[in-house]
């Protein structure tokens, strides 16, 4: 597959629009909104045109895939996010190839990275970030935390010394109509305030962060409090059907 630059700078800087238009009809600065471009099924290739428009947040949402692209990426110097369900025995892999784990959504899973983590600990001294996912609408997925058992999920992975929680993600359900998917993303960014105020003083980052939004609906997002937006098929093209 080739990757054509043209097209890539110009989605960007239509997505570029998009946040600065969302951001100041929310009376927010586009400097507090990161694009975390989602390049899964895309070639590395792509990965490093998009790196050479300024991007530096990447997502993706398997580790078996980001590891086959990894070795082409070697050197370029971005914060890769892994934003998919992570099972258990892929933690350690997790681990050494990602530098953020948005998509923790288990005490099991937060201290199964702990302890990969703490395996490796001379050679990275530093905490990993990571976010919790939130099921938001618990009859139509599978992963993430129930919101009445954030509390005590947050507590346990603030125990974690490898761990530094920063905050929130969540995919709603998908609707065509982005003002339908509004009510989730106020509900998160409740959630958020709420556990920040109970934890936020314990977080060394301050419990801040909110990953939510897609292509087709980052600027209620971003109007409802998004500090991450989590953009793919806006900046890379149509994804090829599995
Ligand atoms: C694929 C994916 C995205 C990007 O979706 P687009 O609609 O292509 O922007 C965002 N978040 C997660 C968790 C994803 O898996």
């Amino acid at each position: 597959m080739t990757v054509d630059v043209a097209t890539l700078e110009s989605n960007l800087s239509h997505i570029r629009e998009r946040v600065q238009r969302a951001a100041s009809r929310a009376a927010r600065s586009p400097d507090e909104i990161t694009i975390v471009a989602v390049s899964k099924t895309f070639p590395a290739e792509a990965i490093r045109v998009a790196h050479s428009l300024g991007l530096r947040h990447f997502g993706e949402n398997r580790v078996q895939e980001f590891e086959s692209k990894h070795a082409a990426l070697a050197g370029l110097d971005a914060t890769w996010h892994l934003i998919g369900h992570l099972q258990s025995n892929k933690a350690r892999r997790a681990v050494q190839l990602f530098s953020a784990i948005d998509s923790v959504d288990s005490v099991a899973l937060a201290q199964r990275l702990n302890a990969m983590l703490n395996e490796s600990a001379a050679a990275s001294p530093q905490r990993l970030p990571v976010l919790i996912e939130v099921r938001l609408a618990p009859e139509e997925s599978k992963t993430g935390v129930l919101p009445e058992e954030l509390p005590s999920v947050i507590e346990a992975a603030l125990a974690l010394p490898h761990l530094e929680v920063r905050g929130l993600m969540a995919i709603p359900p998908f609707f065509e109509e982005p003002e339908r998917v509004r009510p989730f993303f106020q509900k998160l960014r409740k959630l958020r305030d709420e556990l920040r105020e109970r934890f936020g003083t314990r977080a060394s980052s301050g419990f801040g962060e909110l990953s939510m939004g897609m292509s087709h609906d980052f600027e209620v997002a971003i109007e409802e409090g998004a500090t991450q937006i989590r953009v793919g098929t806006a900046l890379f093209g149509t994804r090829a059907k599995p």
